[in-house]
């Protein structure tokens, strides 16, 4: 074997990420939410709190831009839906399983992903300051002035740019046109050529990149460097992005609140978030761990080709590190998860919040995404299906049973809720479409007796 170890990753598991065996990680720095030291973290719900203020701050601009808000007041939210047929088909009727919801953020409005909550959040944020800035607007003052044309003429002369995979380009794209700012989005070589031409549409410059995620939002990055007038969006590190996802927490809170669902010692909550490069997944398990403490448990999932927030919480130490370092090239389906390296900022947060990773081949995103269409008739992207199969891994794998005996939780299992956040897929062209769905029909022609999602 030429393949140098990592000290200190486990070897078993170092060869098993390396041969892109699925599996679930469980987090060792897993801890109770009262021993976590919120000042250590630089990172507080109060945070969170002011982020959901300010977005509802944001609602009467929100409805002036955009005619879709208008029934919703303004809000940029998505449904929880009861997915019992896709439960059904997946692990029958037992009452074991428990109950099964879809947050359908694959339908979020204006950006038709889970980024609508991070990028539209963080366009705003700056188009606010800069009116503050040049006296357009006051501090706390009515966000319709940012629809003004005064504001529009001086968003004219400035820039945002972005580094993405895709959706965040979409997101932060759309958004900042809407606004009259000029855009620019530099895509990595794996973006889907139909976001590149929906932005090109809105009048969006899109640089395309021959490298991959990090090397997209690098180019970006170096741009605008020392260039007063291009705001970058940093999705490996910015609190702007974190905060606008984290404010899901709250409204998901809401929502169970709405249809009675309780979560308590009683009642665990299992949320389960395909994750990127971390922001979006991190900003949501951030809040719902404040809010609901030890009674949900956040896993993420990763595709086995670019599992980067798995390699860095399970290395001993926190440190940069590559999935190259395993051997891994980061060639997935997956456009949105296609990350070589998690955040450096919410790697660290996750750490003593997390209870785990699972790993998920194409074929199971494929096989999701097919088996969601055929039970609940949602349509989202293959990204957004790599959450389906976490509740397997709780449910029916050794390692399952030991996170259930760990934490107690085997005897409330009937009582349980799992939420499968769905993260994309609103704006995918038929024709795309159709292709996943016919990927996802033939694998579970296959052999349709088959109902672990690919899963050994
Ligand atoms: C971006 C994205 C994610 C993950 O978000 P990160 O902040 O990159 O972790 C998940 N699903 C889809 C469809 C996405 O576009």
């Amino acid at each position: 074997m030429s393949v140098p170890l990592i000290l200190t990753l486990p070897p078993h598991l170092q060869r098993q990420l390396s041969q892109r065996t699925p599996l679930l990680w469980l987090n060792p720095s897993w801890r109770p939410i009262d021993r976590i030291d919120p000042a250590a973290a630089g990172m507080q719900m109060r945070d969170v709190r002011e982020a959901h203020v300010r977005w509802q701050r944001f609602a009467s601009l929100l409805r002036t831009l955009y005619p879709e808000l208008i029934a919703s007041d303004g809000i940029i939210e998505s449904p929880l839906l009861a997915a019992d047929r896709l439960r059904t088909s997946v692990v029958g009727d037992a009452p074991r399983a428990g109950r099964w919801l879809i947050k359908t953020d694959h339908a979020l409005p204006i950006a038709g992903s889970i980024k609508a909550r991070g990028g539209i959040y963080e366009v705003l944020l700056h188009a606010e300051e800069l009116a503050i800035e040049h006296g357009l607007t006051a501090a706390d003052g009515n966000t319709s002035a940012l629809a003004s044309e005064g504001a529009r003429a001086l968003f004219a002369r400035h820039e945002i740019s972005v580094g993405s995979t895709g959706n965040l380009g979409l997101s932060i794209g759309i958004a900042a046109a809407a606004l009259g700012f000029q855009a620019t989005v530099h895509m990595s070589s794996d973006a889907k050529p139909w976001k590149k031409a929906r932005l090109r549409d809105r009048g969006v410059t899109v640089v395309e990149h021959s490298g991959d995620f990090g090397a997209a939002v690098a180019a970006g990055r170096a741009q605008a460097r020392g260039k007063p007038d291009i705001y970058f969006v940093d999705d490996e590190n910015s609190s702007r992005l974190f905060l606008g996802y984290s404010v899901a927490a709250l409204r998901l809170q809401q929502q169970l609140v709405g249809q009675g669902i309780k979560v308590d010692a009683q009642h665990p909550l299992f949320v389960y978030l395909p994750c990127g490069v971390g922001g979006a997944p991190g900003g949501i398990t951030f809040g719902l761990r404040n809010l609901f403490g030890d009674h949900v448990h956040c896993f993420f999932a990763e595709p086995v080709a670019s599992p980067c927030m798995l390699l860095r919480l399970a290395l001993a130490e926190d440190r940069p590190v590559s999935i190259r370092e395993i051997e891994l090239d980061g060639r997935t389906e997956a456009d949105g998860l296609a990350v070589g390296e998690a955040s450096g900022f919410v790697a660290p947060l996750m750490r003593p919040l997390l209870s785990g990773v699972f790993t998920v081949t194409d074929d199971d995103l494929f096989a999701g995404l097919f088996r969601l269409d055929q039970t609940e008739r949602l349509r989202i992207e293959p990204s957004a299906a790599a959450a389906f199969p976490g509740p397997l891994w709780l449910l029916q794998s050794p390692q399952g049973d030991r996170y259930l005996a760990a934490h107690d939780l085997e005897n409330h299992m009937p009582a349980a809720t799992h939420i499968l956040w769905t993260t994309g897929g609103a704006f995918v062209p038929d024709e795309e479409y159709r292709a996943f769905h016919e990927r996802g029909r033939l694998l579970t022609l296959r052999d349709p007796t088959d109902t672990s999602l690919g899963q050994a």
